[in-house]
């Protein structure tokens, strides 16, 4: 990603700006931002269901949950010590299936911006701003 760029790029040739306006141009029947709300809600939910299903039904990953371990020194330590509890790796399959749905959650959040008026790869980069200025202190 070159984010140093006026327009967000993701990849050669598409840019947000591309992404929002293809949206734009094929969402015909979820136009209200009722239906874009709750589709981006039910899409957030999809991609927890793939994850679970990922673990309980394929196996090619595991849960391992644990206190996580906030008594250290500094952020930095903190940081580092902080587990995903995810063992293993997703399979193709699992993985394909996870960006498909990440790639509609994607897709209602750009028809979000587009009903609201709001360009994507803004959001983007005061995102990525706000994440590079406070640092590790953005604690997210
Ligand atoms: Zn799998």
């Amino acid at each position: 990603m070159d984010i140093n760029s006026n327009s967000l790029r993701i990849q050669n040739g598409l840019s947000c700006k591309d992404f929002q306006k293809q949206v734009d141009n094929v969402l015909i029947r979820h136009k209200s931002i009722l239906d874009i709300t709750t589709k981006l809600n039910e899409y957030t939910n999809r991609i927890n269901r793939a994850v679970a299903k990922s673990v309980t039904s394929c196996g090619c990953i595991e849960i391992h949950a644990t206190k996580q371990n906030y008594d250290k020194d500094s952020l930095m330590e903190i940081k580092d010590s902080m587990k995903s509890h995810i063992k293993g790796q997703l399979c193709p399959t699992c993985k394909e299936i996870i960006e498909e749905e990440i790639g509609t959650t994607l897709f209602y959040l750009a028809s979000l911006c587009n009903v609201l008026n709001i360009d994507l790869s803004d959001a983007f980069m005061k995102e990525y701003n706000h994440i590079k200025t406070l640092g590790i202190f953005s604690l997210k």
